[in-house]
């Protein structure tokens, strides 16, 4: 923890905060919105217009944060709003199949060459929970090789070692996991093939699969090793494992196609969310139809979903995804560019030790001068630095994730006065960073 003083205050979002906590176990729905890592009083949005979010102080934010990742057009995008009213007028939910997801369905597999079948899921963490019990059928295997510091959402076998805000919050192990559901996982290292042919070795002929992010953004951005993605896909083959590659932050965001349009390795089976549902709970997996064909009704792995592939969700992802052209990528990776420089350059110009690290548009800002690599890496960092460079930010109206283990996001509406409006921000906010002291108390 850092010493940091509050000086300006959110008396309406303090106040709705201390109603949440009365009702919702610390105030939020998810962990990492409470500011436990940073301190200080969590904002309260009440709505958002391109790079722009407004709290319910009336403060606007430039938002460095979209959602985790969905809001790739910027908050409250016009067309995307016109297909979700156009939506929700003919009704919500209808529990039988509907057009909307056979057309979101098309889209994902015409953009993803190693998608032949997908089937559409609610959030991220039912995709990849779905799709490790799929492994598990298809290859009548058990275990499950994943990486210290990746997430795949909350499913009980894949929360050891997990990043997002089980490091944020720096949970060595979940209570209410038991012994069985997470003994069958195996924890290796980010990065480092000689583990992963280890874990091969000592458990031959019981492995149904690896399932790693595509490019990590969860323990803040660590790309993988040139070469490391298609090492593990050769392994996976070699064992008869599948190789599941989640995409669930990367997908529709890092290119076109997600990570695959960046490295070309083919997985057998993939996972999405975030931007495939344009702000609403949609998400999927996919991949080798001969595996897919495994999942019921074709096949006997159970798998269903009360609002899977609902009417309103599939609007909004359809639209925002046919509205991600070449152009829109050239655009948040130009932005993203710029405000890697530009947050490099402040820090630098005050001597704080830092390392910027980026895959395509997604990047994160690690106080260390070292590479991080892997979990352990992004967790020498001076965390204490993020938090005053946090605050800073926050007081001057730039939002940025309450985490120093998270990637930043940015959207096709972050313009010239959005980016202005944070490098207004960033001097003090460094200089911040460079004053900070660690308590240790
Ligand atoms: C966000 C995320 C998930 C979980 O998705 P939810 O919709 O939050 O359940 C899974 N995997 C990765 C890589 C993610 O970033």
């Amino acid at each position: 923890m850092a010493r940091v003083s509050f000086p300006y205050n959110a008396p309406v979002s303090q106040t709705l905060f201390d109603r949440a906590a009365a009702v919702t176990p610390g105030g939020v729905n998810s962990p990492v919105r409470a500011f436990r890592a940073v301190g200080g009083t969590p904002r309260f949005m009440v709505s958002g217009t391109g790079p722009y979010l407004t709290d319910a102080d009336g403060r606007e934010y430039v938002d460095l944060v979209c959602s985790w990742g969905p809001m790739i057009l910027g908050h409250a995008h016009p067309e995307v709003i016109a297909a979700v009213q156009e939506a929700v007028a003919r009704g919500t939910s209808f529990g039988t199949p509907g057009e909307g997801e056979v057309a979101l369905a098309e889209e994902i597999v015409a953009r993803i060459e190693p998608v032949e079948q997908v089937r559409l899921v609610s959030s991220g963490t039912e995709a990849t929970m779905s799709a490790i019990r799929l492994a598990r059928g298809f290859t009548g295997r058990a275990k499950v090789i994943k990486f210290a510091g990746c997430y795949h959402g909350h499913v009980d076998a894949l929360l050891a070692s997990a990043g997002s805000g089980v490091a944020t919050l720096g949970l060595p192990d979940t209570p209410g996991v038991t012994g069985a559901q997470a003994g069958d996982t195996i924890v290796v290292p980010y990065n480092d093939l000689a583990a992963v042919r280890a874990a091969f070795a000592a458990n031959a002929g019981q492995i149904a699969c690896v399932i790693t992010e595509a490019s990590p953004g969860n323990m803040g951005v660590v790309p993988p090793a040139e070469g490391f993605n298609q090492a593990l896909a050769d392994l996976c083959r070699e064992h008869g494992a599948l190789y599941i590659s989640d995409e669930v932050m990367t997908g529709f965001r890092t290119s076109k196609a997600g990570w695959f349009g960046v490295d070309g390795v083919r997985p057998d089976l993939m996972t999405f969310g975030k931007v495939m549902g344009g702000g609403f709970p949609a998400a999927a997996f996919g991949g080798r139809a001969d595996v897919m064909e495994h999942l019921a009704p074709a096949g006997p792995v159970y798998q269903a979903g009360t609002l899977s592939g609902n009417p309103v969700a599939t609007a909004a992802g359809l639209a925002q995804l046919r509205l991600l052209d070449d152009a829109a990528y050239q655009t948040v990776n130009a932005v993203s560019e710029r405000l890697r420089t530009l947050v490099s350059e402040a820090l630098t110009k005050e001597g704080v030790a830092h390392t910027v690290q980026n895959a395509s548009n997604m990047f994160s800002v690690f106080f260390t001068d070292k590479a991080v690599r892997n979990y352990d890496d992004a967790k020498t960092q001076e965390s204490f630095r993020f938090t005053a460079f946090f605050h800073s930010m926050l007081s001057q109206g730039v939002y940025l994730p309450p985490s120093a283990f998270e990637s930043w996001f940015v959207s096709t509406t972050h313009d010239e006065r959005a980016v202005e409006r944070i490098a207004a921000a960033l001097p003090a906010a460094a200089r911040a960073a460079a004053e900070a002291t660690e308590v240790t108390a």
